[in-house]
């Protein structure tokens, strides 16, 4: 970890409980990730916004999590 970091604790924490209860994970799962999930707002983005409800976050198109569902 840098050693010059200035961590906001609260907003750390709030990031790990995240990843805790999501699973989110920066790599796609067997073809699945973010760019083919139904929750993605914007396809063909390499960042958007997650709204599923346990997220409501920006995730990158390579990212995974457990709410992971097939584009309709
Ligand atoms: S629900 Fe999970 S897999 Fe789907 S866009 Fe959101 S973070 Fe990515």
């Amino acid at each position: 970890m840098n050693p010059d970091a200035e961590v906001d604790e609260v907003a750390f924490a709030s990031a790990q409980r995240l990843i805790k209860v999501t699973a989110l994970r920066g790599t796609p799962v067997e073809g699945d990730g973010c760019a083919n999930c139904y929750y993605f707002l914007e396809p063909g983005e390499r960042l958007a916004f997650c709204w599923h409800d346990k997220l409501q976050t920006l995730v990158g198109a390579d990212w995974w999590c457990q709410f992971w569902e097939m584009t309709e």
